[in-house]
């Protein structure tokens, strides 16, 4: 077959062996074994080897490494042998968690899938963009990305961007006459090319290669592989621990020239007492667990349908300070039905649920103007599968196909469409010319002031005070109109003033019972809640109202925004909660305007005019079910059920991803300096150390990864949702990360120091003071965890100290492997251990218990909690 664009396209239909009805579903799966599926071969991940190698790529092994050498020289077995054991720990342990976090996002990735409309057995049907084979009969809309190599079989204004093809980002217009067989990729007007956008308009196209077979696999474009986990603060984090490694690293090396030239330790001894300082002290675990921390709030998000496309917003979905969202779908349910016509000759009220074609007509009269409009100016389907009836395409033109069929419950006349109006947010209304028993009609469906303006000798204040009285009882109002037409095209400025207006439709679209309730929770959250739709100002009031926004009375239309300048816009925008009438450009100036009042945005859309804010808000979230991918494409959070309660759930999880990380942080700085000050002290002090190297390593090896992993799996804090949000780029290492740094490593000092004096003093071996001061350090580090996982408020709660099932894991683990060093021989042998006595073991216990009180009643003082109603 030659090119398909130079040909007609009864030559492209033929040649594939497509009627106008499309492929049969049989067919369909036919040429799918044939041609296999519609998608670009895979970047290939980086294999399990390589993963495990990297892992070793890190300051720290490299160290370790090194001591294990040099402690091999010198035949110390014992020591090598720990120190492999902390390597291969180390690498495993990373290696798990990376397979884990990138497992989580590549199944993330699936989740965004594109579906494509499709003409199937003559019915449009939805089907996962990889089962289009070539002969499938495409149907698009603005906002589209193209599924596969279209050759373009009817277009109405459409224009697509293709500038990841040909590099032109002006959308170029399509249509679907052929063009020369010579012409370039970007010349072949009849085209549309896989992986580009439509930009506008509406088109059918006729699918003509798929896959590797498209352009854009032809020119070897591979799918972008797994995305690194990686945010701003986790870069940032990064970047701190390896100053912090580089630091260590100098003082270990500095602590090593002072021991051996000034204070003559045995070089091996001290060699070894220095690696474990810098081991205890490098924080290693540090950015291993903040990525499982993510992953784990990327994974708690798609649970919540709130699917993550960029990384970086994660942090700040947790500190949104204003969500901007569409009404319907979001806020409501987007199952309409039209409850209400009205007609010049009266007011009708319309029964019936569903889309079932369905339902009384009270009082009985003759809509048949009406419905025949409704139904032909419309692109949905109804479809009725076991008793139930669906809507294929958009929700409110399935609602109007219900209506016309409760109207005229007779067959729908065989009408042909020649040409259309698409609907666009911006003209607020769209426009059909078909040909039928009727002759030539334009019908006409859309917002009543721009509808109504169109017609001739109607009492436009009446009809605008009926539209009116409906909206304001939550009601979407559309004025339908028609007119007889002669030629076969549709021109916009034709219809102004020359339509015969048929009346007004009212649907009923009911909120959402659970985003009644996020929206209380957000607000009692200190995030702010504002409505941006294109409906109606008195429609949005009442949703508003019901909804339970904080002020639905005060609404401000898109003519007022234009009228408003952006400084004006700045002042007025924090007191208004309800936008009506807005245009995509409106929802840009309203995101700008209110991040100039420092906060941090979410906005919500879904068309491809939406694609700006999206992209200049702090969070763009783009509707799963509804939204164009073009708003998918611009969108850092993707939500699969359209739901505004998933917004607020994974505002939640944001939250807990940052407390998490917190968390994480709070944990293993002061423990690391603990660790390290209670051996550096001693060395420098010229003291008998109170804990060998070998036993720092052995610490270091069970409870820095285990114990400070526990707590990125940390659920939710009671109360997450009724604190402020944290400020905008508010640090993570703040001051009192600082003081609680400085806090806990002197008492870790103290105690430590303390046991080991006490057992000295007692006369114990020096061997058993060890072992015990070991023991203290460990129990210490556990009793720290317990009150790090309660950042915000007491710990001195069931729950808290009920824990989770991973921190009892965690701790079993660590307490079975204490145990096992304290009391059995062959590890006593190798670690110079020796068994405490009971009642030793009980005042260690102790000392771990009066430090968590020590601390608790520090934070409970710091945070005020102390005196306060705690129910
Ligand atoms: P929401 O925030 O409620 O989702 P929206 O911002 O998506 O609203 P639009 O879809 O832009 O609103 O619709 C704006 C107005 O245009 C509607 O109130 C309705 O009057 C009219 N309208 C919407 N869809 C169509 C359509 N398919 N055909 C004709 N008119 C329409």
């Amino acid at each position: 077959m030659p090119p398909a664009h130079s040909q007609s396209v009864e030559t492209c239909l033929a040649a594939l062996g497509t009627g106008p009805d499309g492929l049969t579903a049989g067919e369909a799966a036919r040429r799918l074994a044939q041609h296999g599926a519609n998608r670009l071969p895979e970047a290939r991940r980086r294999g399990p080897v390589r993963r495990f190698l990297a892992q070793f790529q890190n300051v720290l092994i490299f160290v370790l490494i090194g001591a294990a050498l040099v402690t091999g020289a010198l035949q110390h077995w014992v020591d090598t042998g720990v120190i492999v054991a902390v390597v291969l720990a180390n690498a495993i342990i990373g290696f798990i968690q990376e397979g884990k976090a990138e497992a989580a996002l590549a199944a993330i990735r699936g989740m965004l899938a594109p579906h494509a409309a499709v003409l199937r057995d003559g019915h449009r049907v939805s089907v996962d963009g990889a089962e289009l084979v070539p002969g499938d009969i495409v149907l698009l809309e603005a906002g589209d990305k193209v599924p596969a190599d279209l050759r373009v079989v009817q277009a109405h204004g459409l224009a697509a961007e293709e500038a990841m093809l040909t590099g032109e980002s002006v959308p170029v217009d399509k249509t679907a006459d052929p063009v020369a067989e010579d012409a370039a990729l970007g010349d072949r007007r009849s085209m549309l090319w896989s992986g580009t956008l439509l930009t506008q308009g509406t088109a059918r196209g006729l699918v003509v290669a798929t896959g590797a077979a498209t352009e854009i696999g032809r020119i070897g474009t591979l799918l972008a592989g797994v995305e690194q986990l990686q945010t701003p603060l986790l870069a940032q984090m990064d970047h701190f621990a390896r100053w912090l490694s580089f630091l260590i690293l100098l003082a270990a090396a500095l602590l090593l020239a002072y021991g051996t030239y000034v204070a003559h330790y045995d070089f091996a001894d001290l060699f070894m007492v220095v690696v474990g300082v810098a081991v205890a002290a490098i924080p290693e675990g540090l950015p291993a667990v903040m990525t499982i921390s993510l992953a784990i709030g990327v994974k708690a998000m798609a649970r919540r349908n709130a699917i993550v496309r960029r990384l970086p917003a994660i942090e700040a979905i947790g500190s949104v300070s204003v969500i901007c969202t569409d009404k319907t779908g979001t806020l409501t349910r987007n199952e309409m039905v039209v409850a209400v016509a009205e007609t010049p000759e009266g007011v009708f009220e319309i029964a019936g649920e569903g889309y079932a074609p369905e339902g009384r007509i009270t009082p009985p009269g003759n809509l048949d103007a009406l419905a025949r409009a409704a139904a032909l100016c419309n692109d949905a389907q109804l479809r009725q599968t076991g008793g139930h009836w669906t809507v294929e395409g958009d929700p409110m033109e399935g609602a109007l196909l219900a209506f016309a069929g409760k109207a005229r419950p007779q067959a729908r006349p065989d009408t042909r469409r020649l040409d259309a109006i698409p609907f666009d947010s911006r003209h607020r209304y769209m426009a059909v010319l078909t040909e039928g028993p009727e002759g030539r009609m334009i019908a006409v469906k859309g917002a009543p002031e721009r509808v109504l303006r169109m017609c001739c000798d109607i009492d436009l204040k009446r009809w605008h005070d009926r539209a009116e009285a409906l909206a304001r009882r939550g009601l979407r109002v559309l004025a339908l109109a028609e007119r007889a037409q002669a030629g076969d095209r549709i021109d916009a400025a034709t219809l102004e003033g020359g339509l015969v207006l048929l009346g007004l439709v009212g649907l009923f679209d009911p909120p959402r019972p659970e985003a009644i309730a996020a929206v209380a929770e957000c607000r009692a959250a200190g995030i702010r809640v504002k409505m941006i739709t294109g409906d109606h100002a008195g429609t949005a009031a009442a949703i508003a109202a019901k909804v339970g926004l904080a002020h639905p009375d005060r609404v401000l239309t898109g003519a007022d925004l234009d009228r408003l300048d952006d400084a004006q816009l700045a002042l007025e925008v924090g007191s208004v909660d309800v936008f009506a009438r807005t245009s995509p450009e409106h929802k840009l100036r309203l995101v700008t305007a209110l991040q100039a009042n420092g906060l941090t945005v979410a906005m919500t859309g879904d068309g491809v005019n939406d694609a700006p804010s999206l992209k200049r808000a702090d969070v763009g979230i783009a509707m799963g079910r509804k939204g164009s991918e073009a708003a998918k494409e611009a969108a850092d959070l993707v939500l699969a059920d359209d739901n505004f309660a998933s917004i607020a759930a994974a505002v939640r999880e944001g939250r807990t991803v940052f407390d998490n990380l917190k968390k994480v942080i709070s944990w293993t700085l002061p423990t690391n300096a603990g660790e390290s000050l209670v051996v550096v002290l001693a060395l420098l002090a010229g003291h008998a150390l109170p804990i060998t190297a070998v036993q720092i390593l052995w610490i270091n090896l069970i409870t820095a990864i285990t114990l400070g992993l526990a707590l990125a799996f940390e659920p939710t804090e009671a109360g997450t949702m009724a604190r402020p949000p944290r400020p905008r780029g508010a640090p993570i290492l703040t001051g009192s990360l600082v003081w609680h740094v400085a806090l806990v490593a002197i008492l870790f000092l103290a105690a430590v120091s303390g046991i080991f004096s006490y057992a000295t003093d007692r006369g114990y071996p020096i061997e058993l003071a060890r072992t015990m001061a070991m023991n203290t350090l460990v129990v210490l580090e556990i009793f720290h965890l317990f009150f790090v996982r309660n950042i915000h408020g007491t710990s001195l709660t069931f729950a808290a100290v009920r824990g989770t099932r991973v921190v009892w894991i965690v701790v079993v683990t660590i307490t079975t492997a204490q145990l096992a060093v304290t009391y059995l021989a062959p590890l006593q042998a190798i670690f110079g251990t020796r068994a405490v006595p009971l009642l030793d073991g009980l005042l260690i216990l102790g000392v771990g218990v009066a430090f968590f009180a020590v601390i608790e009643i520090e934070k409970q003082i710091r945070l005020g909690l102390v005196g306060q109603d705690r129910s």
